[in-house]
């Protein structure tokens, strides 16, 4: 017996922004972790910095 398909699609995770966390709308082509607002004015990768009590050797 098959599942419900609107009760596995209603099952699936939303696709949240990864910077504000708000849900997003699946886009089918394009691939981004921010909403439209955020990757408006996102900041790159490049510009990170790893938190100062970031101790790889700690513990
Ligand atoms: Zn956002």
């Amino acid at each position: 017996m098959l599942p419900n398909v609107n009760q596995f699609f209603d099952s699936l995770p939303k696709k949240q922004c990864s910077r504000c966390g708000s849900v997003m709308e699946e886009l089918s082509e394009c691939y981004t972790h921010v909403c439209d607002e955020c990757s408006s004015h996102a900041v790159f990768p490049l510009a990170f910095k790893p938190e100062p009590k970031y101790s790889p050797k700690a513990g």
